[in-house]
């Protein structure tokens, strides 16, 4: 038997007590990310006043992405990091969603929107890229006259995602195979337009529009949500999917 000197056993105490009080630390915190995670930015569309499709319905376009958005997060986040550009019904400008994913330097940014009959039929999907065709008219050369003018004028801010339009080309056509492969959806497709909400997003960025949003009633609410769980899962898979190609 070792005599133990009553200092030692305070000290033993001071210690016992620090690690005690730094596993309850432990546990509050998040667990750590593995290395491979990817910053990941959804932007839920509208909010506010702005509605988006389905306006004056029970559920409108602001509040299916923004639950679809808070789904897709849900089975991201042990691995990812996942931000969303809105957590709650506000307004917010274009710019300020871009500007989010720029400041956090995010791996890629999902901008989700949905569509209501008679603008879709089914479960549809289509992912679109910026691509400002504008902007690749040489100066001097545009048949518009002016064209030329107005693009040497374009502020910075909205050229920065035509610099990752070929990786936002490429997430596209990955989230594309993903989703149709998915057997939730019954055709996806890819477009490309001009999209103010991305052209300040100075990493890879998409948009996702699914349809056809539920109307939901109160007597289908239990369909919406199966509806909004089950595009989650695939859009949660696809990003999966396209991570590898653009995490370095
Ligand atoms: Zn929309």
């Amino acid at each position: 038997m070792v005599a133990i000197k009553p200092l030692t056993i305070f000290r033993t105490r001071a210690l016992v007590t620090l690690l005690g009080f730094l596993s309850v630390v432990g546990l509050m915190l998040p667990p750590a990310l593995p290395s491979q995670a990817a910053v990941i930015v959804l932007d839920p569309g509208h909010g506010g006043n702005d509605s988006g499709a389905g306006r004056g319905n029970e559920f409108a376009e602001k509040q299916f992405t923004l639950a679809l958005a808070q789904k897709i997060a849900a089975l991201l986040e042990a691995r990812h990091r996942v931000e969303l550009t809105r957590t709650a019904d506000v307004q917010m400008e274009p710019a300020d969603r871009a500007a989010l994913a720029n400041h956090l330097r995010a791996d890629l940014m999902i901008s989700l929107h949905a569509a209501v009959a008679p603008y879709c039929s089914g479960r549809t999907a289509t992912v679109y890229y910026h691509n400002d065709e504008r902007l690749k008219i040489p100066f001097g050369t545009s048949s518009q006259g002016s064209l030329a003018e107005s693009d040497a004028d374009r502020p910075e801010w909205d050229r920065l995602q035509i610099r990752h339009q070929h990786q936002s080309q490429n997430l596209a056509a990955t989230l594309k195979q993903s989703m149709g492969d998915s057997e939730t959806f019954d055709n996806v497709t890819v477009s490309s337009v001009p999209l103010v909400p991305l052209m300040g997003a100075d990493l890879p960025a998409v948009l996702v529009e699914v349809g056809c949003m539920h109307p939901a009633a109160p007597t289908n609410r239990q369909m919406l949500e199966q509806q909004l769980n089950q595009y989650a899962a695939s859009l949660a898979k696809a990003i999966e999917t396209a991570l590898p190609g653009l995490v370095q």
